[in-house]
């Protein structure tokens, strides 16, 4: 059961070392209690493999871990990002789904690889494995290691000038349908919350659309606060809520402390009109204990 107070500080979506984030799991817990954090969620990319960790320091220094996950998904032929929240991590068909998402990983890796080494850059696919370690590998890591090695002078470049649609190393992937990935959070008990739902390259009218089926297929929150959203932004996402009748979640999508833009915890407060997600999260944690 979570019981929340005034005092209570949400950030529920953050990575770690376990996809494309800096920080061990424990070095994300410990940062976010110090940032005054009291609920967190660690959602690494379609992976579940950091909440082990997590969990045995939350406990350890007293912070409230809501196991967590963001799942990417495709509408139409275009990416999303699906955060499960209050997820089981030993749900089986969460779990084949996840695989499912890393071995299209894996095969988009080697063929960005393929696709930079032609544009005379060899050696990315092996130097991104190596940076993602044991975690899943994502273009963050390939973006790293096109600025180490002087092909780009910032993250923001290397994506920019290698990774995004229309560049050289960008491939197209199909990613698992977002009604059946709503489905595998669904069924392992969590809340799929769509994530930071204004920063998908996409017309008003066709966000619209999506979360008409995003609705449908039993989608029930949405990030209307995140790290990087200006006062406008959350204008913007509160009147997706409503119309939708979302509920609201705040993340920070902290990925390193070398942004000094977003940190854990530093999150602009929900709007009063919008039902925080955790309303349900205590709904179903009291159904379940
Ligand atoms: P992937 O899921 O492998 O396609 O990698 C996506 C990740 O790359 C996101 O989760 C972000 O962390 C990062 N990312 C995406 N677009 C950008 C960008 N324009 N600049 C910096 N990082 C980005
Ligand atoms: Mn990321
Ligand atoms: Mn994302
Ligand atoms: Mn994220």
């Amino acid at each position: 059961m979570i019981n929340t107070s005034t005092t209570d500080r949400f950030d529920l979506h953050c990575h770690s070392t376990a996809s494309d984030g800096k920080l061990s799991p424990s070095a994300v817990v410990t940062r976010a209690h110090q940032n005054g954090v009291t609920h967190l969620s660690l959602t690494d990319h379609d992976s579940v493999a950091g909440l082990v960790e997590a969990h045995s320091e939350a406990e350890k220094i007293g912070i409230r871990l809501i196991p967590g996950v963001e799942l990417s998904v495709s509408w139409g032929s275009q990416c999303f990002h699906v955060v499960g929240l209050n997820i089981d991590s030993d749900n089986l068909k969460l779990k084949e789904g996840m695989q499912t998402i890393q071995r299209m990983r894996e095969s988009r890796a080697r063929a960005i690889g393929e696709r930079l080494e032609k544009k005379g850059i060899p050696g990315c696919y092996d130097a991104a494995k190596k940076l993602a370690g044991k975690g899943t590998v994502t273009r963050t890591h390939f973006a790293q290691h096109l600025v180490n090695q002087n092909h780009a002078t910032g993250m923001q470049k290397a994506f920019d000038r290698y990774l995004l649609r229309g560049k050289p190393g960008f491939v197209a992937t199909l990613w698992p349908d977002m009604k059946d990935a709503i489905g595998w959070i669904r069924d392992s008990g969590g809340i799929a919350v769509l994530a930071h739902p204004l920063r998908y390259k996409i017309t008003a009218t066709r966000l619209r659309s999506m979360l008409q089926d995003y609705k449908i297929a039993g989608g029930r929150a949405i990030e209307v606060v995140c790290g990087s959203s200006s006062a406008n932004d959350i204008l913007n996402a509160t009147r997706l809520a409503r119309q939708f009748e979302l509920l609201g979640s705040v993340g920070s999508d902290f990925h390193s402390p070398e942004n000094q833009w977003i940190d854990l915890g530093r999150l602009q407060d929900l709007p009063n009109n919008i039902d925080p997600v955790w309303t349900a999260i205590k709904a179903i944690a009291a159904i379940h204990h």
